[in-house]
């Protein structure tokens, strides 16, 4: 099914996962699949070399999301540094396992500078979301900022090329982690008088971890809010302590933002079921006063 159409029965819940690094072995996310599907997600997402993770398996456990456990999946794909050809290949791979939906991406600059823009194939993600309904068949996600993208000149540049994305053919966007909701509000209001109308699925991360966040908001512009600085503050020599805090936190943003009448709720697993399950756990009942009937057992 296209995730397009499950919008239609909003809010959707959504779970994202990574494929394992290179050295190890594909072996280790069929138990995080496992665990995760006992959740009953509407989708969940699978991403592309994102973190240094492998880039060749994003199709493989796509598949196995789909196929095996019948969930929908949707496979991340990248394009900074690859071919029209390459992007086909994965293309022509996905459709023979029946995977409709793709998030497409421009991929983050390569640090060690291998890949220079204007000698790449694709210039923004726009071009690959074009390329990708040429092609015809699937289901396009792509990516928003709320709190702006790092290398955008400004948030009104950023809003027009999102605009573009949309007009390219995206279908639904997913947004970047925020851990203040106001940044949504504002962003989805900004939207609103832009006439980007397709549904906006909020990405959440639940934090466990206090050097993990600080790298991942350095590196994506996220902000730390004052409230939740406190909790890292009090509880970075206690991770037990820190994990419920920030389980609870994200449970939180969730059910405000459920509250508010999100299109989607789509959750940064970083592949850790449990802190997955506690966070659905909470808000299970809520979603099923909202017509979601489906129900954490
Ligand atoms: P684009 O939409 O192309 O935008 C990139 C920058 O270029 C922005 O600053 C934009 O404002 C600017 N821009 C766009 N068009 C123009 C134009 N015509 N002229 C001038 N400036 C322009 N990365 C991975 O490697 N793998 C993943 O699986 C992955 N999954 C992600 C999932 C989500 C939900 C999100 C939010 C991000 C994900 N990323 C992933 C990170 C993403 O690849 C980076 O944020 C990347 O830097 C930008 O990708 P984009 O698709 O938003 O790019």
């Amino acid at each position: 099914m296209k995730i397009k159409e499950l919008f239609n029965k909003s809010p959707v819940i959504s779970l994202e996962i990574f494929p394992p690094k290179p050295e190890t072995s594909i072996d280790t996310v069929f138990d995080t699949i496992d665990a995760l599907s006992d959740l009953k997600p509407d989708f969940i997402s699978v991403t592309y070399g994102a973190g240094g993770s492998s880039k060749s398996h994003t199709v493989q456990i796509a598949d196995i999301i789909k196929n095996k456990y019948g969930i929908e999946a949707l496979a991340h794909l990248t394009c900074i540094s690859s071919t029209k050809k390459e992007v086909e290949d994965i293309l022509a791979r996905l459709r023979s396992s029946n995977i409709e939906n793709v998030l497409a991406l421009r991929g983050d600059r390569p640090q060690d500078g291998t890949c220079i823009l204007e000698e790449a194939e694709y210039g923004y993600a726009k071009d690959l979301i074009a390329h990708i309904r040429n092609f015809g068949g699937f289901s396009i996600g792509a990516a928003c900022y709320p709190e702006v993208h790092v290398e955008a000149r400004d948030s009104l540049s950023d809003l027009r090329s999102l605009k573009a994305k949309v007009e390219s053919g995206a279908d639904f966007l997913i947004t970047q982690l925020f851990l203040d909701n106001n940044f949504f509000y504002d962003f989805k209001e900004k939207l609103d008088l832009i006439d980007v109308n397709i549904p906006v699925s909020a990405g959440i991360m639940p934090v466990i971890n206090k050097k993990q966040i600080e790298r991942i908001t350095s590196l994506c512009g996220a902000s730390i809010p004052a409230k939740f600085k406190r909790i890292l503050d009090k509880y970075e020599n206690n991770p037990e302590a820190l994990k419920e805090a920030g389980i609870a936190y994200a449970a939180e943003q969730i059910i405000d933002l459920l509250s508010s009448g999100v299109d989607g709720i789509h959750l940064y697993t970083m592949n850790k079921p449990e802190v997955a399950r506690k966070i659905i756990g909470q808000i299970s009942n809520i979603r099923s006063y909202l017509g979601n009937n489906i129900k954490y057992a």
